[in-house]
C-alpha cells in the first residue's frame, strides 16, 4: 500500500541551485501542462490519501492555486508543498494557498546568512524571501519543515543553520546530504563533501533541534557515520511513496536502495545491513568505501 504520492508539476524554478537534482530537465522539459498534472492528481488519489506538489518550484505556476484547489477537491487529507518558500514572503500569497487546502509546508533553507544561501541558490534576494516565508506561515500556524542539503559549502555552519531553524520556530528540520546528479553531478568536487568531515557538525546540529523539542532527521547518511543518533536516520521511517516525474517511481524506497544507493561488501558484516541504505551510489563510486566501517553488533 503506498501511504504517499509525490507529484512533480514542471521543473522551472527562480532559484539556480548549484547542487539541483534535476538538471537539464529546466530546459528539456520545463512546465507540464496543468491538465496532465490533474489528470496525474485523480489518478494518484485511488492511491494515497497524502500528496506532496513539487517541482522545480511549483509556487511559480500560473495555476498552482488551481492543482492546490484541485487536490483538496479530489479529497486528498495531507497537501504538502515542497519550495524553495521564496513565494510565501507574500502575505497574500500565504493566506491563498492556505485556503485553497495546503496544509504542509517543506522548504528548502541552504544557508544561515544571505551570503550562504544565495550563493548556493545562485540567486541574490532568495535568502529574506525564504525566510520572510517560514515567518509568515508560522504566523498562520501552519506546520513548516526545513530541507537543508548538506553540501560542500555549508556542511560547517550547520549548527548555525540548525540554531537559525529553532529561532524560526520550524516544526522540523533535516540535513539532506547531496545526491550528486544532475547540477549537482556536474559540480561534484565543488558541491559533494566527504562523510567523515560532515559528521561532527551534523552531530551538532541534531542536538541543536533535540534539546529545543524539534523533530529532526538525517536523509542519505549511513549509520555508521551516525553514531549515538540512530534514530534520527530518516530512511528508517520514510513512508512508501510513489513518485510522478517524467515517468513513474513505485516504490521509492525499492528504488534508492536497488539503484539510488550503493553498499560495500563489508557491508554484510554490519550490525544495519539490514536496514542500511548506505551511501548514494554516486558518491561511494567516486570516493569508495574507506570511509564506511561496519558497526559491531552490541557485545
Ligand atoms: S551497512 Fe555499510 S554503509 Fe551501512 S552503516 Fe553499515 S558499514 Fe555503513
Amino acid at each position: 500500500m503506498i501511504e504517499k504520492v509525490d507529484v512533480k508539476c514542471g521543473f522551472l524554478c527562480n532559484n539556480r541551485c548549484l547542487f539541483c537534482v534535476q538538471g537539464n530537465k529546466r530546459t528539456q522539459i520545463g512546465d507540464i501542462p496543468t491538465p496532465d498534472i490533474i489528470q496525474t492528481l485523480e489518478k494518484a488519489r485511488s492511491e494515497a490519501y497524502s500528496v506532496v506538489l513539487t517541482g522545480g518550484e511549483v509556487t511559480i505556476k500560473p495555476d498552482f492555486l488551481k492543482l492546490v484547489s484541485k487536490a483538496w477537491e479530489l479529497g486528498f487529507e495531507h497537501i504538502q508543498i515542497q519550495t524553495n518558500g521564496r513565494m510565501f514572503a507574500i502575505d497574500d500569497f500565504c493566506d491563498k494557498t492556505i485556503r485553497a487546502g495546503a496544509n504542509d509546508f517543506s522548504l528548502a533553507l541552504h544557508g544561515h546568512t544571505p551570503a550562504l544561501h544565495d550563493y548556493l541558490t545562485q540567486s541574490n534576494g532568495a535568502f529574506y524571501q525564504t525566510v520572510k516565508g517560514i515567518k509568515n506561515l508560522k504566523k498562520r500556524g501552519q506546520r513548516v519543515g526545513l530541507n537543508i542539503v548538506v553540501n560542500r559549502s555549508n556542511y560547517r555552519h550547520l549548527p548555525s543553520i540548525a540554531a537559525l531553524a529553532v529561532r524560526l520556530r520550524v516544526d522540523q528540520y533535516q540535513f539532506a546530504f547531496v545526491h550528486a546528479l544532475g547540477t549537482a553531478g556536474e559540480n561534484f568536487a565543488r558541491i559533494v563533501p566527504r562523510y567523515t568531515l560532515i559528521e561532527p557538525y551534523v552531530k551538532k546540529g541534531l542536538l541543536i533541534g533535540i534539546l529545543a523539542g524539534k523533530s529532526v532527521m538525517t536523509e542519505a547518511i549511513p549509520y555508521c557515520m551516525m553514531s549515538g543518533y540512530y534514530p534520527y536516520v530518516a530512511e528508517r521511517i520514510i513512508p512508501k511513496t510513489k513518485i510522478y516525474d517524467v515517468g513513474v517511481i513505485d516504490d521509492y524506497t525499492a528504488y534508492r536502495v536497488n539503484e539510488g544507493k550503493l553498499k560495500g561488501e563489508h557491508c554484510t558484516t554490519c550490525r544495519f545491513d539490514a536496514v542500511c541504505e548506505g551511501p548514494w551510489r554516486e558518491y561511494s563510486q567516486r570516493y569508495g568505501f574507506y570511509e564506511f566501517r561496519p558497526v559491531p553488533n552490541p557485545a
